[in-house]
């Protein structure tokens, strides 16, 4: 027997598919008989990434993972952006979020598995009543945040400061280029439905489309052209797998703005206790998820046994290789910072550090080239 579809939600209906008219329909419209002025582009690219960033830097990496800490006005002005972005209150968000992680893909449990499906993972699972009214306001998950007077404080008023920043913004905009309509379109629709599916695609598309260089224990992928979109969210394999680094994108050369204004909060004293995960950590299970796939591709080949066997070894010697090295790193660093030994004895370590250095440089080319090979 078919299951009957849960009641819709009226309100999110709504919305969604008011803003998106008015965006996609009415705007372009609106536009062909008024003035698009230069100003109308600049404040739709500043708060719409004002919003998004609210959202990644603030309800995700902040709230939902504590990856940093960060100054009351930091978090104050997350407060405001968050609700500009219409995305439920931080406290809310965070919740849905911390379930998201713990039963990653579940069907029952997951309030936006992947595994339902892009619709579902994407909008609709907002649209329907699929969760019960005490999962719904249950938030014992989030009792750090519970704690925090502006979580409480943007909770509490969530509705008034949402129409506060949805209306009052783009007309004070309107008011100063005198383009109330434009503004309230622009600014208003066009900058919310650029906002919802942006950070929406990080529920369904980083569950489908990607790499998954760390783990193929969840659908969550890696892919750089979503991190463009959601502002660094979209190296999600990653952050699935060290949910508490304040990093998504760990690499110099991937593109993670959240990641870079939180850093910038940090020199300017506004975030502290930024929390990363200790690199052996990271290349130990980048390592282990190549040779894992390699060997599924190896399958095929008569020898593939053999293969295997050597496969192993080489990682075997690689971790053993990175665990000395990264040991001894440490001990440099402590030893710098602490001053515990005499210069001689320092110059020393430094030494037997850069010989090691060489080693495991040469032992993770070689492990690569081996798994090129086969890739
Ligand atoms: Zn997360
Ligand atoms: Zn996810």
């Amino acid at each position: 027997m078919e299951q009957k579809s849960p009641p819709l939600i009226w309100l999110n209906v709504i919305i969604f598919t008011t803003s998106f008219l008015l965006a996609v329909v009415v705007t372009p419209l609106y536009f062909l008989h008024h003035d698009l002025q230069a100003a109308h582009w600049v404040w739709l690219l500043i708060t719409f990434s004002f919003c998004n960033l609210c959202i990644t830097a603030g309800y995700h990496r902040l709230w939902s993972h504590r990856t940093y800490q960060a100054h009351w006005s930091l978090r104050f002005i997350f407060a405001f952006g968050g609700a500009f972005a219409l995305q439920n209150s931080a406290l809310h968000w965070s919740s849905d979020h911390r379930v998201h992680h713990r039963h990653v893909d579940n069907n029952d449990k997951d309030p936006y598995s992947a595994k339902r499906g892009f619709w579902f993972s994407h909008i609709g699972w907002m649209l329907r009543h699929y969760q019960t009214p005490e999962i719904y306001h249950d938030y014992s998950n989030c009792r750090d945040l519970q704690k925090e007077k502006i979580v409480m404080w943007q909770h509490k008023y969530y509705v008034p400061l949402a129409l506060l920043m949805n209306l009052g913004v783009p007309i004070l905009l309107g008011i100063i280029y005198h383009d109330v309509i434009g503004m309230l379109l622009m600014v208003g629709a066009v900058r919310l439905v650029l906002n919802h599916h942006t950070t929406f695609f990080i529920n369904s598309l980083a569950h489908i489309w990607g790499s998954q260089p760390y783990t193929n224990k969840n659908t969550a992928r890696d892919n750089g052209i979503l991190a463009v979109l959601t502002f660094g969210e979209g190296y999600h394999n990653f952050h699935h797998i060290f949910e508490n680094d304040y990093r998504n994108g760990i690499y110099w050369w991937q593109y993670d703005p959240t990641k870079w204004l939180i850093k910038t909060c940090h020199w300017m004293k506004l975030a502290d206790k930024l929390r990363v995960t200790p690199a052996e950590k990271i290349e130990k299970s980048r390592a282990l998820q190549l040779l894992n796939d390699t060997k599924k591709k190896i399958l095929h080949l008569p020898d593939h046994t053999l293969i295997a066997e050597r496969m192993h070894t080489e990682y075997d010697a690689l971790i053993l290789q990175m665990s000395e090295y990264y040991g001894l790193k440490k001990q440099l660093i402590t030893d710098r910072k602490e001053r515990l030994m005499e210069q001689y004895e320092h110059a020393v370590l430094k030494v037997r550090f850069e010989q090691m250095q060489q080693h495991f440089k040469q032992q993770q080319l070689q492990w690569q080239l081996l798994m090129k090979q086969y890739a």
